[in-house]
């Protein structure tokens, strides 16, 4: 738990695997489009790929920072998707 809601378990929803998998880029677009479309619109699996996110890039100084600007430079469009749903999503 990191303080936020997790209702956990909403009918559809992916496991955290999935979203583990798309945060290190180990499935592809086919398979992330729609995870990401619902990602979307569930607070509470944005949330968990965000989480799955900082884990992965938990070596760097300012993990998100770095996804986002790996992102931003040499990823395939919808990997700069989610960084800018993620970044618009975030609290300042
Ligand atoms: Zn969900």
């Amino acid at each position: 738990m990191r303080g936020h809601m997790d209702p956990g378990g909403r009918e559809g929803c992916p496991d955290t695997g999935r979203w583990v998998a798309v945060a290190c880029g180990l499935v592809t677009e086919l398979e992330a489009a729609p995870l990401l479309d619902h990602a979307g619109n569930c607070a509470s699996c944005a949330e968990k790929l965000r989480g799955a996110i900082l884990t992965v890039a938990d070596e760097t100084d300012s993990p998100e920072e770095e996804f986002f600007k790996s992102l931003g430079t040499s990823q395939p469009d919808w990997r700069r998707d989610i960084a800018r749903r993620l970044a618009a999503d975030r609290p300042r």
